[in-house]
């Protein structure tokens, strides 16, 4: 598997370790947490190289995230496991052809993206699934649609017709303290309660990274976006 000269190698063995101290932290916190989901590891495989993908595998991960379209393509080309593929960035509108690529778009952050994103998967004649990204921080650097945007948008969404939406992303602020999060993530627990009562399908809540997700499993999340904890510092 070749891999460019500038990025590290992962160390399967350590993939492996970090994979197995992942999951069991993961069922410890889905239990203390009691809310009964399933909850899907989601590898984010960025800056890595295809070797990344194929150490998760082997561990029995299927799905891994990519923030950059153009770093996917070039992964997806040269991995030859059967993974999902999950686009966990920022999206340009310009780029909306490419994300039906994904098997799952958590970064639905506004409505004239939703608005390509049904356009492309209309003309493919297919569906696509994707997350309503929320900024319930309200931080002025985080993407996402605002809190009080969501029940209106979700009424909206439904002319969307090659839109599935399948629930809500949302981050957390880097380092807050425990209170914040959970209330940031109870509050996009209680944002997937308004898109279901809207009437979309919503079962999915992603949000937890390293720092966060066992905080994030205990308030329900269904899809931890987990990086550095499997692979080591990206720096
Ligand atoms: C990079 C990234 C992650 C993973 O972050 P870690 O802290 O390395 O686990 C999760 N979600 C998004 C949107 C990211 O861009």
């Amino acid at each position: 598997m070749p891999i460019s000269d500038h990025v590290a190698a992962v160390v399967p063995q350590a993939v492996q370790e970090a994979v197995a101290e992942v999951r069991t932290r993961i069922a410890e916190a889905r239990a203390r947490g009691g809310h009964g989901q399933d909850v899907t590891l989601v590898a984010v495989t960025k800056t890595h190289g295809p070797d990344a993908v194929e150490a998760a595998f082997a561990c029995g991960v299927t799905d891994v995230g990519e923030n950059r379209v153009q770093e996917a393509e070039s992964k997806m080309a040269q991995v030859t496991v059967p993974v999902r593929w999950h686009l966990i960035g920022h999206l340009q509108r310009n780029k909306a052809k490419q994300a039906l690529r994904f098997s799952l778009v958590h970064g639905m952050d506004s409505e004239r993206l939703a608005v390509a994103l049904h356009d492309e998967a209309a003309k493919a004649g297919r569906t696509l699934d994707v997350l309503l990204q929320v900024n319930v921080s309200g931080e002025a650097s985080k993407s996402g649609v605002a809190p009080h945007d969501v029940p209106a948008l979700a009424d909206r969404l439904h002319a969307l017709s090659a839109l599935r939406v399948r629930g809500v992303m949302t981050m957390a602020p880097f380092d807050a303290a425990e209170g914040l999060l959970r209330d940031v993530f109870a509050g996009a627990r209680a944002l997937r309660a308004t898109l279901q009562a809207a009437g979309h399908s919503a079962e999915w809540l992603s949000m937890g990274m390293s720092g966060d997700y066992e905080i994030a499993v205990e308030e329900g999340a269904t899809h931890v976006r987990l990086g550095t904890v499997l692979f080591g510092s990206r720096t």
